[in-house]
């Protein structure tokens, strides 16, 4: 069987050397995975210029085990926090508050318009006893890129505390510690730094984690607990993923060669405008506008012919060799495909050559004319 390449916000396609990483046990025990792990948390911090003000904490699960964490530990019981939520991934954050008990004050925005830095200025300034800003960076939901530096900017103001759903941009979007302020900024391992899916990460301010001690409301999600443990015996509480952080630390290894962040942000913008503009030859539109598009995903307007439809689709472009993504939005019938992951331009194209060739077997009108006006927007 040839293997799949992966159009998805992940788990993403993977180098072979990537995958051959996990081709040896290691023992939790062992000092050299606990070196292996003090080298891939060093490295994480590194990425965002944070070593010197932050930690870097590991823990086990996928990415939103790993927002939840964050969030238990880091808003105290009394603590209120604010999100700015313009997709699937702002509304997640503010469901697992609700499961926290920990009281939210939700911003909404349209899922086609960026966060608005001015109006969390002023939820901020209209009231005083809200303590953080929960915000995400790119929402994966629609493929949308929020002004983090802006919004940074303001919540420092404000003297309030950001964490950062970093999930999906972190390595690729530039984001620096010396520039950005941020308590705490959560990512996994197998989003754009290419890893696997199974473990996910926070670097977090010291200060804010030494202060966290007690918040937590769960014994397994709680990083003050983890990184406690951890600093004692350089273990991870509990049965750590190890073939899951070797595989990160090969990544990571594959990330520096590459040139890391502007060699991935490159690499990732190459396979954005083969995808976008190979699909607008079709007809195809994309739902964000160019100005606020991130290049990890693409959400496109599904085509409006009667001869298409997504499960059709899916598997004829799967067939080909292509795993897409359906779309999350409630109110227009769309799709998404990834840009990220361990493939370049040339395996986009032929994603793109496959797409035509897929809707050209079912009948579905190809040209500038088969997408829908203006639904939607
Ligand atoms: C992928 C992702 C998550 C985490 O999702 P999991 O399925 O738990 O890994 C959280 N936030 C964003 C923005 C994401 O893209």
């Amino acid at each position: 069987m040839s293997e799949p390449i992966l159009l998805t916000p992940g788990p993403l396609t993977t180098s072979r050397a990537t995958k051959e990483a996990m081709l040896i046990d290691w023992g939790s025990w062992d000092s050299a995975f606990n070196a292996l792990t003090a080298s891939v948390c060093r490295d994480l911090a590194n990425i965002a210029n944070a070593a010197e003000s932050h930690v870097c904490v590991p823990l086990q699960g996928s990415g939103t085990f790993a927002v939840e964490a964050a969030l238990g530990t880091l808003v105290p019981p009394g603590g209120k926090v604010l999100v700015p939520s313009n997709g699937a991934y702002c509304q997640r954050i503010t469901r697992i508050l609700g499961y926290l008990g920990r009281e939210a004050v939700v911003l909404d925005h349209r899922e086609d318009e960026p966060i608005d830095p001015g109006r969390i200025e002023h939820a901020l300034i209209a009231d005083a006893g809200i303590t953080h800003v929960a915000q995400v960076h790119c929402e994966t939901g629609t493929g949308m890129l929020n002004p983090l530096h802006d919004i940074a900017a303001v919540v420092a103001a404000q003297d309030r505390r950001l964490i950062i759903d970093a999930m999906s941009s972190f390595g690729v979007i530039p984001l620096d510690a010396d520039f950005v302020q941020f308590e705490a900024l959560v990512s996994a391992s197998g989003k754009c730094l290419e890893g696997v899916p199974g473990m996910g990460f926070v670097i977090v301010r010291r200060g804010a984690l030494a202060a966290a001690n007690g918040n937590c409301h769960s014994l397994a999600m709680d990083l003050h607990d983890q990184w406690i443990y951890m600093q004692k015996t350089g273990q991870w509480r509990y049965t750590p993923p190890t073939h899951v952080v070797a595989a990160l630390r090969s990544a990571l290894d594959q990330y520096r060669a590459e040139g890391g962040q502007p060699a991935r942000l490159a690499r990732y913008s190459d396979n954005c405008a083969t995808l976008v503009q190979g699909m607008r030859r079709m007809g195809f539109r994309s739902y964000l506008e160019d100005a606020v598009q991130a290049p990890i995903i693409v959400t496109f307007h599904a085509p409006v012919d009667p001869a298409y439809e997504f499960p059709e689709f899916y598997r004829r472009v799967r067939d080909k060799g292509f795993i897409l993504y359906p779309g999350k939005l409630t109110t227009v019938e769309t799709f998404r495909v990834g840009c990220i992951g361990a493939i370049d331009s040339t395996q986009m194209q032929r994603a793109v050559d496959a797409i035509v060739d897929v809707l050209r077997d079912m009948g579905v009108a190809i040209g500038e004319a088969q997408s829908a006006p203006d639904a939607g927007m």
